[in-house]
């Protein structure tokens, strides 16, 4: 992606957040995406309302910036985003938010069950790890995710414990619907733990979706 198409790509993703109405009130946001291979265009600033290109930086995957200056907070937020496009060479855009549904398993620290039928169409067929809080931009808690991601191989997704959710994506458009039905799954989870809970899918089901997924990925 060129610098122009992924700021422009952040800006539609970062609009249709707050369409879809998965924002937290804080409208505390962040995002990026790859540019070429080794860098990636990241919003500046927590807040992510009306964003606009002027609040975008250009920073390497070593967290140098190469254009533009981030707020100095953002700076521990950067080793997260660098890390998950070292760790996964499919992956074009990143998002993290405070959606209160998946907040919520955040703040439970527990795992979001894959049990919603959309969560597979968007390539989720397995449930979305949390990992332990620590420090934000900390050695731990980047080590944390790095891990989540080694033991969750086809994750697109990790909840950050008593903060948030991490999800990514090959684009930020495809990371923005893929966080859409993650905050769906999960407020599907906590309506449906009123009725007694949600169920898994029928046997089998879950590996027959990974096994069409790897293939069509070959
Ligand atoms: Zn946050």
């Amino acid at each position: 992606m060129t610098e122009e198409d992924a700021a422009a790509a952040l800006i539609q993703a970062a609009q249709g957040l707050f369409e879809a109405g998965v924002m937290s009130a804080s409208g505390h946001a962040n995002l990026s995406a790859r540019v070429e291979r080794e860098q990636m265009l990241i919003t500046a600033q927590g807040g992510v309302r009306g964003l606009q290109s002027s609040q975008l930086a250009l920073v390497n995957l070593d967290g140098k910036v190469i254009r533009g200056s981030l707020e100095p907070t953002m700076r521990e937020i950067v080793d997260m985003h660098t890390l998950i496009y070292r760790q996964r060479d499919s992956v074009g855009a990143v998002i993290h938010t405070h959606s209160p549904g998946l907040l919520a398993f955040a703040m439970a620290n527990r795992d979001l069950p894959c049990r919603y039928e959309a969560l597979l169409r968007f390539g989720q067929a397995e449930p979305v790890p949390v990992v332990t809080w620590a420090p934000r931009g900390s050695h731990r808690s980047v080590e944390g995710i790095a891990e989540a991601l080694g033991r969750s191989a086809g994750t697109m997704a990790v909840l950050l414990g008593n903060h948030g959710v991490l999800v990514f994506g090959p684009d930020p458009a495809g990371a923005r619907a893929l966080l859409v039905v993650l905050e769906e799954a999960a407020r599907g989870e906590l309506a449906a733990a009123e009725l007694g809970g949600s169920v898994e899918f029928p046997d089998g089901a879950l590996e027959e979706v990974r096994r069409s997924m790897a293939r069509a990925r070959q």
